[in-house]
């Protein structure tokens, strides 16, 4: 029986393309079964051909596609068909092989995707006229929406140009405006009677701006965001960009034109432009402070480490005070660019604190024997008071506690003359784990005028002319303060001309438990003695070698010291003898210290890859929160060094890679 199509306006001129003979015969067989006249099918074989029958024919308005065609298999012929033919209407016809194809083919704009094993006489028929029949109701529906559109499309055009943030406006090539909307009185800063009034190019700044625009206009019909300032009625100037098209009809001559205001977005850019420079001067800065730290203290090590040998010879009392002279000298200098890093550090936020359990104890009694002899040598007395309910281990960061003492006991001796410098510790509150301490530093010197107390804690301030007293560079209380305070704590100053002053803070601490470690130390110095000690020296300044190994051979009569120059020498000695640690410097030519630590840790064999590496360097950022760790080296000896520290670690790392290994 033929079937009634569930539509009267489906086309009935189908176009059948197949190269399978059997299965035309098939097709065309079944659609006439269905109803469908003869004249109404035609079949191509190829896509080629179905692009030339169609373009001739276009009444074919509905496709039968097979997938497996000569000249277009799979996909590609029907995109092809699709984007030359894009309203035709496309069903595919596939054999088992192209199933999977079936969501792509709809994906590529197919109707339907049929199976040609399933193909009955019964179902093609309608699946024709339903895929028929979907395509023209999606075309109808994208039809009403597009003429809803259409009828309000006046109102929308309408609404876009009142609400439109930029100016739009109509003008004649004068500057007399003929239509604009709300945003063009705001961006003038007019009314919009006065708007009227006037020729807005006159608002056009500069002039000569003006006149390149309207050139650039007329030469080329159109200009696109042209940078201009606009002078408000104010007399404030905007800056905007302007696109602009030229309109030229027999009554009129003129431009639609559209101003963007961006004084903001320039702002916001000129501010971020600022901000980056800032940035950059600023890491440069520090990159540069950085570097001249480092510079400093490679002769300074030459200089410290000369001084500590001489001092070990045969001199006559005279020769030793000019030797030591040398040395506190350089102690000085040391404590300046130590000042001059940290301020660095603080003024660019990167202040960072290392917290681990420490002997308060002990921190307090070794700054005591530090600063002891520079206390003697003024006459001065110095005292150490720790009242009752101090924890002995606390946790905190000791280098900077040990930092923020020290500048303030040693500005006490420099300020002093008379009497002497103390140091009280009192227990303020304590709970379970934690204790708040308060640390003061007093001491009987020249004390400090009431108008410059609250300026002492300021970056470079010097309250007396330079010379006059032992003024340094204004750099050690501001330390203290921003170490204090980025731990939590306060830090305050009373004092009294003539007097003497009193600097106090606090912190708090986590309380700890007392560890008592094993005694490597005493066993290894024990066992080292016996074998002598085989050391790489890796290490480019040649004075600096000479330090290192005087002082060395000092202590070890009978140590090996071997000599690389930069860090490929190393890795070639180490290659070729054995060693017990490696005395690495950081930076030399040819390959560096990490370079050269990250081949042995990395690339040699197991025994030779565990030797203990200490860095030894005069970047002072490495000995920071043990980041010579992440390097792969054991541990850092800093430049310029103190001998004990260097024989206290070569000591400790060889005992573990020789004999606990
Ligand atoms: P510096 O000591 O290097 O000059 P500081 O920041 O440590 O820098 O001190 C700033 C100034 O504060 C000193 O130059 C000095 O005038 C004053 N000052 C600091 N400590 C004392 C003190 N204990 N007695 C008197 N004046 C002091």
């Amino acid at each position: 029986m033929p079937y009634t199509s569930p539509n009267q306006t489906i086309s009935p001129f189908i176009l059948l393309i197949e190269d399978d003979k059997s299965d035309i015969a098939l097709v065309k067989n079944n659609l006439a079964q269905s109803g469908v006249l003869r004249n109404h099918l035609s079949a191509c074989q190829s896509i080629n051909q179905a692009t030339t029958f169609l373009k001739e024919y276009p009444e074919f308005s509905t496709i039968l596609l097979d997938l497996s065609l000569p000249d277009g298999d799979g996909m590609v012929g029907l995109k092809h068909l699709k984007k030359a033919f894009p309203n035709k209407i496309i069903i595919v016809l596939a054999g088992r092989e192209y199933k999977h194809l079936g969501v792509a083919c709809i994906k590529a704009g197919a109707q339907d995707f049929i199976d040609k094993e399933q193909l009955e006489v019964t179902s093609i028929y309608p699946t024709i006229c339903f895929a028929v029949e979907r395509a023209q109701i999606y075309q109808d529906e994208l039809g009403t929406q597009l003429s809803k559109v259409r009828q309000n499309s006046h109102q929308l055009y309408q609404d876009i140009f009142n609400n439109s943030k930029d100016a739009i406006y109509i003008c004649n090539l004068e500057g007399r405006l003929v239509d604009f909307n709300q945003a063009t009185f705001e961006l003038f800063a007019f009314s919009e009677e006065e708007l009227l009034e006037i020729e807005v190019h006159n608002l056009f700044h500069t002039q000569e701006r003006k006149r390149e625009f309207l050139y650039s206009l007329v030469s080329n019909q159109s200009v696109a965001d042209f940078a201009i300032d606009i002078e408000q009625k104010n007399g404030k100037i905007r800056q905007c960009l302007i696109s602009a098209s030229m309109i030229q009809t027999s009554e009129f001559t003129g431009y639609s034109g559209v101003i963007k205001d961006i004084t903001e977005q320039q702002k916001s850019d000129d501010l971020r432009k600022a901000r980056d420079i800032a940035r950059q001067s600023a890491k440069m800065k520090e990159q540069f402070i950085a570097n001249i730290s480092h510079e400093m203290r490679t002769p300074m090590n030459a200089i410290w480490g000369m001084s500590n040998l001489v001092m070990q010879t045969d001199l006559s009392g005279e020769q030793k005070d000019y030797v030591s002279s040398i040395k506190h000298s350089t102690e000085i200098l040391l404590g300046v660019v130590n000042d001059i890093l940290a301020i660095s550090e603080i003024q660019n936020s990167q202040l960072k604190f290392d917290y681990k359990f420490f002997d308060l104890y002990e921190l307090l009694h070794n700054l005591m024997n530090v600063i002891q002899f520079k206390a003697e040598e003024k006459g001065l007395e110095l005292s150490l008071k720790m009242k009752e309910g101090i924890p002995k281990i606390v946790h905190g960061d000791k280098l900077r506690l040990n930092q923020i003492l020290y500048n303030l006991v040693l500005n006490g001796i420099k300020f002093t003359e008379k009497g002497g410098v103390s140091i009280v510790v009192e227990n303020q509150n304590e709970s379970n784990d934690f204790v708040q301490l308060k640390f003061t530093v007093s001491d009987t010197g020249i004390g400090i005028p009431s108008d410059k107390i609250d300026a002492i804690f300021e970056t470079f301030t010097l309250i007396r002319e330079q010379g006059m007293t032992q003024e340094g560079k204004g750099l050690g209380l501001p330390i203290a303060k921003n170490l204090v305070e980025q731990q939590g704590g306060k830090i305050g100053v009373t004092s009294e001309v003539g007097n003497g002053s009193q600097f106090y803070f606090d912190l708090l601490f986590e309380i700890g438990e007392e560890v008592f470690p094993e005694p490597i130390q005493a066993k290894s110095a024990a066992t080292l003695d016996k074998g002598a000690l085989r050391v790489l020296l890796v290490e480019d300044h040649k004075m600096n070698q000479l330090v290192a190994i005087k002082t060395l051979v000092k202590h070890w009569s009978d140590i090996e010291i071997t000599v690389a120059n930069d860090g490929r020498e190393c890795i070639d000695m180490l290659d070729k003898n054995d060693f017990d640690i490696v005395l690495m410097d950081i930076q030399m030519p040819n390959m560096n210290g990490y370079e050269a630590t990250a081949h042995i840790r990395h690339k040699m064999p197991p025994k030779k890859a565990e030797i203990p590496i200490l860095a030894m360097t005069a970047h002072a950022h490495v000995a920071k929160n043990e980041k010579f760790r992440e390097y792969g080296m054991d541990d850092c000896i800093l430049k310029p060094f103190e001998p004990k520290e260097l024989f206290r670690k070569i000591t400790e790392y060889t005992f573990k890679y020789k004999v606990l290994a």
